[in-house]
């Protein structure tokens, strides 16, 4: 994927391919430094266009109106078609956000299970008969909201991305996805992948494009009647404040920095491999990234001693290389920022336990790679305790109890994840009720299903996907009375 293409992918409007009228955007291969691919971008005229087409076709209503089962057969299909093409997915993701190939052909396997799953969901939604009062018939049903916005991050691109396509598609509506400029591919493949599926043009439309040329615009157009956002808590709360002036339903997947407790009385082999994962694991570029470690002081040092060992071990290499257990950063970008954080670490204190600079030599000349950090000696409220990083830091903290760890683990302004090992299944009950987290593990972590629900607390967002009513996100709920007075 590294030879790019001569002429700029276009933008997705009303089922056709779309000339941009905004700058050419270059996808970065962040293994190579190289130009991977170039996308035409998109300015507030075209997301005029592209908001008309999904208004008409929504008004039109051929999506809309198809019965659950009719949309169903759509979306099973497009879920056969994305797995058919699963092996281009991941190494078109690869080439953009430099994530271990063997995690982008699962992702990719995900996305199709994705549509499969609100597929499912959708041929099986059902509306409710409400107990009347009087001599009527009162029930609810759900209905479509109309032209809905989706937005996704450039870390999982197509995980999330098909995350938000499948169930809004399902519930009936008609939807415009804004993928990251700087993952633009998978959005604007997956688009044209699911439309050859069957959609009526109109009903998915893609733009690619910055946050300020295409985003805002789009969550601030009078049409758009949802917006569903996955990104950092700042753009989050920009958003969330539009929504609020427009009054507009509005689902918000934002930031975290979850905490991941150790009990002294953990199964230690089991809590090391966990907490690696929890951090290391796409470089800490997760949500969910376990990056705050909080360690019984009794097993502090030698379980610290461990995830040092460990972290030596753990192979950076091409994403390509099915030996590389992890690839580069996904932009160059992004590793100054990383470092900016580690040498604010340092500064407030902090001691560099293992990390803590870019590897050296090739292949890491020209990609932005960066080695996997342990930092101790930073107290809570080190600034590298309590700001996302993203990338692949984990500050460790030794507790002594119970209380005084709940306190420190609640003490952050997000509520995204949290993870514990104990063989106490009372303790580990007791812990896992007051963490104040969207998701708790209990002697796992990055465990997730689409069949359970997933979102933030605090900070971390607003609402849920996944799962059964993740298609009620995309939902309205109308109420409806049917006199049953001089009979029917
Ligand atoms: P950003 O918030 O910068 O961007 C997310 C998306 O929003 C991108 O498509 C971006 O476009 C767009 N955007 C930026 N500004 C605006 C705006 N003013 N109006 C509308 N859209 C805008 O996040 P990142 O892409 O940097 O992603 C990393 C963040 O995402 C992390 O903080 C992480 O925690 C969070 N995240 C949360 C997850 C969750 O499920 N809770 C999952 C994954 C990530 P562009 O990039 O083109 O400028």
């Amino acid at each position: 994927m590294n030879a790019a293409p001569e002429a700029p992918a276009p933008l997705l409007i009303g089922g056709e391919a779309a000339k941009g009228h905004g700058p050419i955007l270059e996808a970065i291969d962040p293994a190579t430094g190289r130009v991977s691919a170039r996308y035409q971008s998109a300015t507030s005229a075209d997301v005029d266009a592209a908001v008309k087409a999904a208004r008409e076709s929504f008004a039109h209503g051929t999506w809309r109106t198809k019965r659950p089962h009719e949309r169903a057969t759509v979306l099973f299909e497009a879920a056969r078609r994305i797995a058919e093409a699963s092996e281009t997915l991941a190494q078109l993701q690869m080439s953009q956000n430099g994530k271990a190939l063997r995690e982008c052909r699962a992702q990719a396997k995900a996305a199709a299970a994705t549509f499969r799953y609100f597929a499912s969901v959708c041929e099986t939604m059902e509306g409710e008969l409400t107990t009347p009062r009087g001599d009527y018939l009162s029930m609810i049903v759900h209905e479509p909201i109309g032209v809905v916005a989706l937005i996704t991050p450039w870390n999982s691109p197509m995980t999330m991305e098909a995350q938000k396509l499948a169930p809004a598609l399902a519930a009936g509506n008609s939807v415009i996805l804004k993928p990251s400029e700087i993952t633009p591919g998978t959005g604007l493949a997956l688009g044209r992948i699911v439309c050859e599926a069957g959609l009526t043009p109109g009903v998915l439309n893609v733009l690619s494009g910055t946050g300020l040329t295409v985003g805002d615009p789009l969550v601030r157009h009078k049409d758009v009647g949802m917006i569903s956002f996955t990104g950092g808590t700042a753009t989050g709360r920009a958003i969330a404040r539009i929504a609020a002036e427009r009054l507009i339903p509005v689902a918000l997947e934002l930031g975290g920095k979850s905490p991941h407790i150790v009990f002294a009385d953990a199964d230690v082999d089991r809590a090391v491999e966990g907490v690696f994962g929890g951090i290391f694991d796409a470089l800490g570029q997760s949500c969910v990234a376990g990056s705050r470690l909080f360690v019984e002081r009794p097993l502090y040092r030698a379980f610290v001693d461990r995830l040092i060992e460990r972290a030596n071990t753990l192979k950076l290499g091409p994403p390509a290389d099915p030996t590389s257990d992890q690839g580069p950063l996904a932009s160059f970008g992004h590793r100054e920022r990383v470092e900016r954080y580690v040498a604010l670490a340092r500064a407030d204190g902090g001691r560099v336990l293992a990390g803590g600079e870019r590897p050296s030599g090739a292949p890491f000349d020209h990609g932005a790679y960066y080695q996997p950090t342990i930092i101790d000696g930073l107290t809570n409220d080190a600034r590298a305790c309590r700001e996302e990083i993203f990338g692949p830091v984990l500050c460790v903290l030794p507790f002594d109890h119970e209380s005084d760890l709940i306190e420190q683990a609640n003490d952050t302004a997000y509520g995204l994840a949290a993870g514990l090992w104990t063989r106490d299944v009372a303790k580990a009950w007791r812990v896992a009720r007051r963490l104040e987290a969207g998701t708790v593990w209990i002697n796992t972590y990055r465990e997730l299903s689409i069949a359970t629900p997933f979102g933030g607390m605090k900070e971390s967002g607003l609402g849920r996907e996944k799962g059964r009513q993740g298609v009620r996100l995309y939902t309205a709920t109308k109420s409806i009375y049917l006199s049953l007075a001089g009979g029917i």
